[in-house]
């Protein structure tokens, strides 16, 4: 456990995390930062929102280039039911899953 104090949002952040270490960045920058400003430009990084209504899920991937990504888009439109499958749904895109935001709990500011 390493805590760094982010030079964006001035969050506190473990360097060492799984998701750190995914996301890439600077060692002051932390992961919600380094996906949100998209400081790591040597990959391609989406946010792909999945399902409907009340189990709406948001996914943070990962591709290599810009184009795997709109592939990969394009896929998922198509794969509506799809669901924690990483291989062998969406075409053959090559992705890394570095976040989930789901709908069911967890959301700041809002009881
Ligand atoms: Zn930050």
């Amino acid at each position: 456990m390493k805590n760094r104090t982010c030079i964006h949002c001035e969050d506190t952040f473990d360097l060492h995390s799984q998701l750190k270490q995914r996301v890439g960045g600077r060692i002051n920058e932390c992961p919600d930062c380094v996906v949100e400003l998209q400081t790591e430009i040597k990959e391609t990084i989406r946010a792909v929102s999945s399902g409907d209504g009340k189990m709406a899920c948001i996914q943070i991937l990962k591709f290599n280039n810009e184009d795997d990504a709109d592939l990969y888009r394009k896929g998922w439109d198509q794969w509506s039911g799809w669901n924690n499958q990483r291989s062998g749904s969406v075409h053959d895109v090559a992705f890394t899953k570095i976040g989930e935001n789901s709908g069911n709990g967890n959301h700041k500011g809002k009881s």
